[in-house]
């Protein structure tokens, strides 16, 4: 593969365009054309700077392969990468504007029993121009400009653990929110983990005030540890320190996702624990019935359950919403994102 353009800041683009004896106002041009989506062989330039920046940089390291629309309205795009894997990402419409949800690996190692993402294992971290450029081509796609843009709200919440791939994350986050580029605020991104307590230390120091989200899952390590393999190496109670230390260095109040699994997590005792462990924490639970995936028997509560659920927490004074699950007919719905949807595409062409 070769070294991928839009990894480059605004700043190290300048850089790099001027040592290649090039004047200051083409990195300008080039860094625009890049932020609009557009492929190097579209941008701009003199031919000569193209040929250049071809030989060393891929045309279209992110390129919309398909794209599905669910009865919601929900679209699912898979896009194929330069070296032939194949990722996908997902956007939602809601009335406030449009969400993408991104994937930051390709697979993921953290062997959650309940999600497809983790299914084939990792294959690659994604680097963060490839994250970023997953936006920026639904942004052209759906039409939208760098002051009108059809992607308003980003949630890291695809295939992979973005802390797993800790600096490409952060490299792409502070692109995505760079003024210039399509700028979008870190209070319009959530970043979903499974709990990686000492990256989410360091992520407090990143100076990214964003929406942390942890996937919390169970109340008991016994319990969590069934369904997640990472509550071997992390406690709850390390993890809920980690987030009061994120609150305490931005200010933001953070999230837990609890997707509810039959016989497993949902009954109103687990309601009633959540509760203790979550009582006084200026934090917001998101529950999901579980999006049952076909390789793992594991099935979701009826909406009654879910409701009842809900139910006790904010009698119980817990802020909580029980999320709506979009396109799952289209298997674009949490946990239903897989690394390999439809195999290698250089040997299906
Ligand atoms: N690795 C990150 C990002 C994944 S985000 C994380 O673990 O948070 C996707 C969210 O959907 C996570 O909360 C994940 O636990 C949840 N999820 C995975 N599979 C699911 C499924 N089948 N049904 C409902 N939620 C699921």
């Amino acid at each position: 593969m070769k070294e991928i353009l839009q990894d480059y800041s605004r700043e190290d683009l300048s850089a790099l365009i001027e040592s290649l004896g090039e004047k200051k106002f083409r990195a300008e041009q080039i860094f625009l054309g890049l932020m609009q989506g557009k492929k190097i062989s579209e941008l701009p330039v003199s031919p000569a700077l193209r040929e250049k920046l071809l030989e060393r940089f891929e045309d279209e390291p992110v390129r919309i392969y398909k794209t599905f629309t669910a009865a919601d309205g929900t679209k699912k795009f898979l896009f194929l990468l330069s070296d032939g894997n194949l990722i996908e990402g997902v956007l939602m419409k809601y009335k406030y504007g449009n969400t993408q949800c991104v994937s930051t690996q390709v697979g993921c190692r953290m062997g959650c029993k309940f999600c497809a993402s983790t299914l084939g294992g990792l294959v690659r971290n994604l680097t963060a121009g490839e994250i970023l450029s997953e936006i920026l081509v639904v942004n052209r796609m759906e039409g939208g400009t760098l002051k009108d843009r059809a992607v308003t709200n980003v949630v890291l919440m695809g295939s992979g653990e973005p802390f797993d791939n800790y600096e490409n994350v952060v490299k792409f986050l502070k692109n995505l929110t760079a003024e210039g580029g399509i700028n979008i605020s870190a209070r319009n991104v959530s970043l979903s983990t499974c709990g990686l307590v000492p990256q989410m230390k360091s992520f407090g120091n990143e100076g990214i005030p964003l929406n942390l989200t942890v996937s919390l899952h169970a109340v008991t390590d016994d319990e969590r540890r069934r369904t997640m393999p990472v509550a071997n190496k992390y406690k709850i109670s390390e993890i809920l320190d980690a987030c009061s230390d994120y609150f305490k260095k931005t200010g933001r109040r953070y999230i837990f996702e609890y997707s509810l699994i039959s016989g497993e997590n949902a009954d109103e005792a687990h309601a009633e624990a959540l509760t203790k462990l979550l009582k006084g924490r200026p934090c917001h639970v998101n529950l999901i019935r579980l999006n049952e995936v076909k390789e793992r028997n594991l099935s979701s509560v009826s909406e009654k359950e879910a409701y009842r659920f809900l139910g006790v927490l904010e009698k119980n004074g817990i802020s909580a919403t029980l999320r709506r699950s979009m396109g799952s007919d289209i298997g674009g719905a949490c946990g239903q994102l897989r690394a390999k949807h439809l195999g290698d595409v250089k040997h299906e062409d």
